[in-house]
């Protein structure tokens, strides 16, 4: 028996970084956009990699993928066009879905490979992209939104690191081209990433959706494979306010995170947070 031991790090800075030990490499290659890797972990299950990035995996995905889709669908009184840019590996899609008002659910991620790989070995994720429901489109997702005005009810943003090709996914005319795709009552929500290592983003974003749309609000959760382990969204919304939604008249859903009652207190930040969003 083989006593040699194989780890994948990812160095979250310069200087710091998460190690997982490792069983074997499903996939690693270049797609046209980023460096791509599907690996076996022994703690977390199959992992998506984007550019040495851990993007999901199998055992602590439903964190993320629950908080990009429910607070912002929940906040919605009839949320029936909902736009996916990025999350080519399926699992907001498959959170969207849960509601039953959404007639049609649009996903563009910018690289084919990450839906196909995502399909063919993160099953549990991306099991849900062949719903009657589901549009998935291959394209940059800043080129789609600006083609698509006054379409959507609801819009998330479940896309890379603003590197490589998200680059354009964090920038004021990002954000304008957001609202102006949005109906008039329309929400928009992005990760935003962690107050640990990207203050400085999380600033500047509230900063810049804040010069578009009149409600702007952070929340956060806790997903052990992301930078830090505390990760933050930012809502963007034409009129409904998370905030005034009645925790009684949301349903219970099938979820392992987001329930009715953390709908708001996912919005109440530790102070160093706060003080990002000022
Ligand atoms: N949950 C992860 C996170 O928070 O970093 C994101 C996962 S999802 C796999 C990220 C997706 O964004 C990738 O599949 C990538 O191809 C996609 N993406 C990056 N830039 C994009 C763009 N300009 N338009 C559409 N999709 C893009």
């Amino acid at each position: 028996m083989s006593s040699m031991e194989l780890w994948y790090t990812e160095k979250q800075t310069e200087n710091f970084g998460i190690t997982m030990k490792i069983n074997k490499t499903l996939v690693h290659e270049k797609t046209d956009f980023q460096e791509l890797a599907m690996i076996e972990t022994e703690e977390y299950g199959t992992m998506l990699v984007l550019d040495g990035m851990v993007m999901t995996t199998v055992r602590d995905e439903f964190v993320y993928h629950e908080m990009v889709a429910h607070p912002a669908l929940f906040t919605h009184p009839n949320p029936e066009q909902v736009l996916v840019v990025g999350g080519g590996d399926g699992g907001v899609v498959r959170e969207v879905l849960k509601h039953p008002q959404v007639k049609k659910v649009v996903l563009v991620d910018i690289d084919g490979k990450v839906i196909e790989y995502s399909k063919q070995y993160l099953p549990s994720i991306a099991g849900k992209l062949d719903d009657p429901r589901v549009q998935v489109l291959v394209n940059d997702g800043y080129m789609h939104i600006h083609e698509h005005k006054n379409t959507y009810d609801v819009i998330m943003v479940d896309s890379t690191e603003p590197v490589g090709p998200a680059v354009n996914l964090f920038t004021r005319g990002f954000y304008q081209g957001i609202y102006d795709a949005l109906k008039e009552d329309g929400i928009f929500v992005a990760q935003t990433d962690n107050p640990w290592f990207k203050a400085e983003l999380i600033q500047s974003v509230n900063r810049d959706v804040k010069e578009v749309f009149p409600i702007v609000r952070v929340y956060c959760a806790n997903i052990p494979t992301y930078p830090s382990g505390l990760w933050t969204f930012t809502m963007g919304s034409k009129k409904y306010d998370p905030l005034a939604v009645n925790e009684n008249d949301i349903p219970e859903l099938d979820t392992k995170y987001y329930t009715p009652r953390l709908h708001k207190a996912a919005f109440v930040l530790p102070k160093f947070v706060e003080d990002l969003t000022k």
